[in-house]
């Protein structure tokens, strides 16, 4: 280990209270700290701020990180002052007496990072103000908002390109994204970066997100039996309608829950203390569309849960990531329909993007709907879909209530000997037209009609043959290519089972979505528990001191200690100082303002 390495590690401990690095920190944090440019794409929740805050602490200078939320600045800014780092922020929104600090701090030369808005960044008070400052190293947070094949683009991130070149330095670049895809990578190298980076990918995996779907029955009552299953807990209900976020925030409350509501239709105001209510207490279910979401850094969401089929696997993925950041046990549930499913694809069809876009926006929808239908383990068909391979993860819906199968290795030969016959060049509605039998227009144009396949799969319906496609492609049988009309390709292993080396089973039940009931009567699992071995009583207590302290100085309840921190006081019960250091999240700063405090309640615990 280098020593500047060495250094990095011990501050991981003094500073953070971490016990040592994430899988994936220490090796970025090693490359920042040699002085390569980097581009880092990890998962939500897998730590990426760290490699950035640590190297800027590790070394002298001011480190630039840029930002496009101002919420997420804050909290951030609020988490390092709160370990004793001397950090601030400059945006629009901060009050005058603040902004001053911040300039006051950055003359002396005493600030270590600095968070920026980018439009921020584009003034040339901004640029004149950093090109006197020491500033060493550019951390552009997500920086897949550079790019416009993504959800996020942002016109002023391409403007950081050229950031280093007028403040009038070199400038080490960080940039960092949870976005998986290859077209946004390229167009994130592309833009950020003179010559080409570093690269770091992180595994996918979030192994402590319980992942299950489940065919809409009777949609709110499904949500109101789920969010009352996680009383008291932190959550996210996202709806696909402003006026289904309205009346489920309205029925929740009713019930006596603490739900808020959340979307683009309603007063800044009203979003903006409903966004404090769920960032700072505990226990509050956000009802919202997706405008919420980029900004919400809460470690201890204890559950997402999708009222509607969210919009792509992207989607999906960026969403659930929210919940568990903190690393403690979290669950998520997608209820989905058919209905859904056609609104999602005509989103797609009348939307104004380009050919190519809508065709991966196709195909990440396809992957979305392949996960719902998965016939197999839906954390290893998540992870396939971004290139990993992966075990069954045993606590999936699908790991642990199992789920109808047949033999459908003859559908499966049916399928896939239409897309050789048509020489892999379709489509799926063109393949479900043959294999149905049915005379469109393109099948007569093609003389598909004359196929020996034309016609097999008429004892099916579209819909099935639809879902058959989706399991298909979720088991890795066909695979989509993306650069080409979205054509269907048979792979090895579809070879495997088209020649009739191997077999494959199918979900029994077809298109679940569309039949009534397809999942009633089977037990819902139990969450995971979020507790073992510490002590409850306790636990509240020191809950309840944290709230206070908390309160007392208007920050978030996690900034005072994160969730998997009181677990580990109320399971360690640390007697002195000492011991309380070598729990998880305490550093020097919070055990010195916090540290009696915490062990008073602890020993009066033990009394
Ligand atoms: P991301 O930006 O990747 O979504 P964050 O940087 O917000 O994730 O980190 C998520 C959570 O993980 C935070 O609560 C953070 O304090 C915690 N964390 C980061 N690194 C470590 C570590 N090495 N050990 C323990 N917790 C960590
Ligand atoms: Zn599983």
């Amino acid at each position: 280990m280098s020593d500047d390495l060495a250094n990095a590690s011990a501050l991981l401990h003094t500073v953070f209270g971490f016990g040592g690095f994430r899988p994936g920190q220490e090796e970025i944090v090693s490359a920042v700290l040699a002085g390569e440019n980097v581009l880092a794409v990890m998962p939500t929740g897998s730590g990426k701020s760290l490699c950035y805050q640590l190297p800027a602490i590790a070394r002298p200078g001011l480190t630039l990180v840029v930002s496009p939320l101002i919420a997420l600045m804050r909290d951030q800014v609020r988490a390092l002052t709160a370990a004793g780092v001397v950090a601030g922020s400059l945006n629009s929104s901060n009050e005058w007496g603040e902004n001053a600090r911040v300039l006051g701090l950055l003359r002396r030369r005493e600030l270590r990072l600095l968070y920026v808005a980018p439009e921020r960044l584009a003034r040339p008070d901004t640029i004149e103000m950093l090109a006197e400052s020491d500033v060493r190293m550019m951390a552009i947070d997500e920086a897949h908002c550079v790019s416009q094949w993504g959800h996020d683009f942002r016109p002023e991130y391409l403007t950081l390109g050229n950031l280093a070149r007028q403040i009038g330095g070199t400038l080490q670049t960080l940039a960092l994204t949870a976005t998986a895809d290859a077209p946004t990578r390229g167009d994130i190298v592309d833009k950020l970066f003179a010559a080409p980076p570093r690269i770091f990918v992180r595994s996918f995996d979030r192994p402590n997100l319980r992942l299950s779907f489940k065919p809409k029955e009777h949609s709110t009552r499904q949500v109101f039996a789920y969010v009352r299953a996680h009383a008291g807990e932190s959550g996210i209900v996202y709806c696909a309608s402003r006026r289904k976020v309205e009346e489920l925030a309205t029925g929740l409350a009713a019930a006596g829950l603490r739900a808020l509501p959340y979307h683009a239709g309603l007063d800044k105001s009203v979003r903006d203390a409903n966004q404090d209510a769920f960032q700072q207490d505990d226990g509050v279910v956000m009802t919202a569309t997706v405008a919420f979401g980029m900004g919400i850094d809460k470690p201890d969401v204890r559950f997402v849960c999708h009222a509607d089929l969210p919009a792509n696997v992207e989607a999906y993925y960026q969403e659930i990531g929210r919940a568990g950041r903190d690393g403690l046990p979290a669950d998520t549930l997608t209820l989905y329909s058919l209905g859904d499913m056609q609104l999602r694809r005509q989103q797609i069809e009348q939307g104004e993007q380009s050919d190519e876009r809508k065709r991966i926006e196709r195909q990440r929808l396809g992957a979305l709907l392949s996960l719902a239908e998965a016939p197999r383990c839906r954390r290893q068909t998540l992870l396939a879909y971004f290139g990993e391979a992966s075990q069954p993860c045993g606590h999936c819906d699908l790991c642990q209530e199992g789920v109808e199968l047949f033999d459908g290795t003859i559908e499966a030969q049916k399928a896939m000997s239409a897309i050789v016959r048509t020489g892999e060049r379709f489509g799926m509605e063109h393949v479900v037209a043959i294999l149905t039998g049915e005379r469109t227009e393109n099948v007569l144009k093609f003389n598909h009609d004359r196929l020996p396949t034309f016609g097999v799969g008429a004892d099916r319906k579209a819909a099935e043959w639809r879902s058959i496609f989706r399991q298909l492609s979720a088991t890795g049988l066909i695979s989509q290519d993306l650069m080409e009309h979205g054509r269907w390709l048979v792979t090895d292993e579809g070879w495997r089972v088209l020649k009739g080396k191997a077999r494959i089973e199918l979900r029994k039940n077809l298109a679940s979505a569309t039949s009534k009931g397809a999942g009633r009567g089977r037990k819902a699992a139990a969450p995971p528990p979020a507790v073992a071995g510490a002590d409850e009583a306790l636990l509240g207590a020191l809950k309840a001191l944290r709230t206070r302290l908390a309160q007392a100085q208007k920050v978030p309840a996690y900034v005072v200690f994160s969730d998997r921190t009181l677990v580990e006081l109320a399971t360690h019960r640390p007697g002195t100082p000492g011991a309380m250091r070598e729990i998880h999240g305490v550093g020097d700063a919070k055990l010195d303002r916090y540290g009696d405090a915490f062990l008073e309640v602890i020993r009066g615990a033990a009394g």
